[in-house]
C-alpha cells in the first residue's frame, strides 16, 4: 500500500508551510500564530514516480510549554504508529529546545526511519546554524527553506529512498 509520510515538530517550524509546498496546493493553514493546525491534514504527494500520502500535523493553539509539550508528544506518538517515514522538523534560526530533545529521543528509540530536517536554512550565513542538530542523534540534518523552495528536492530524494 502508499506509503505515509508524516511531518512532526514543534509550534512554528514551518510544518504546514512545507506541507503545501509538496502537496502543491495551499491546503493546511500556515498563520504566525504558533501551533493553528488544528488536525492533522492528509494530502496525496508524488517524487519521482513514488506516490505517497504526506500528514501534516498540528493542534490546539497550545496555552503553555506543558501543552506544547503534551502535543508534540502525541504527534510523535501518531507518527511513530502509523507513518513509514518521519520529517522531523526543527528551527534553524532558534536551536535545539528542550522540547526537541524529547521528541528525537522518542523518534529515536522507536527505530522508524525518521529523517532529521532543519528549516529556515535560506542563507549561507545561516548554513552553519545545522551543525548544532547533530546532537539530536538523529544522522545528519538536512538544511530546508520551505518558505523559499530550497532543498526540497534533496529531502524527497532522502524520503523516496526509505520507502
Ligand atoms: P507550523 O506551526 O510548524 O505548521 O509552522 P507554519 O508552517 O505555520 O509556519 C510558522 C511560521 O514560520 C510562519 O510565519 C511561516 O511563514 C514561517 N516559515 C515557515 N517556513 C519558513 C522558512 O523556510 N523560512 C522562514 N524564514 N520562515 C518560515
Ligand atoms: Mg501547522
Amino acid at each position: 500500500s502508499k506509503s505515509i509520510v508524516a511531518v512532526v515538530g514543534r509550534p512554528n517550524v514551518g510544518k504546514s508551510t512545507f506541507f503545501n509546498k509538496v502537496a502543491g496546493k495551499r491546503i493546511s493553514i500556515v498563520e504566525d500564530t504558533p501551533g493553528v493546525t488544528r488536525d492533522r491534514i492528509y494530502a496525496e504527494a508524488e517524487w519521482l514516480g513514488n506516490s505517497f500520502t504526506l500528514i501534516d500535523t498540528g493542534g490546539i493553539e497550545p496555552f503553555s510549554k506543558d501543552i506544547i509539550l503534551q502535543q508534540m508528544r502525541l504527534q510523535a506518538e501518531l507518527a511513530i504508529e502509523t507513518a513509514d517515514v518521519i520529517i522531523f522538523m526543527v528551527d534553524g534560526r532558534e536551536g535545539i529546545t528542550a522540547a526537541d530533545y524529547e521528541v528525537a529521543n522518542m523518534l529515536r528509540k522507536s527505530n522508524r526511519p525518521t529523517l532529521l530536517v532543519v528549516n529556515k536554512i535560506e542563507t549561507k550565513k545561516l548554513e552553519s546554524n545545522i551543525f548544532e542538530f547533530y546532537n539530536l542523534g538523529l544522522g545528519d540534518p538536512i538544511a530546508i527553506s520551505a518558505k523559499q523552495g530550497l532543498g526540497l528536492g534533496d529531502l524527497l530524494d532522502e524520503v523516496v529512498k526509505l520507502f
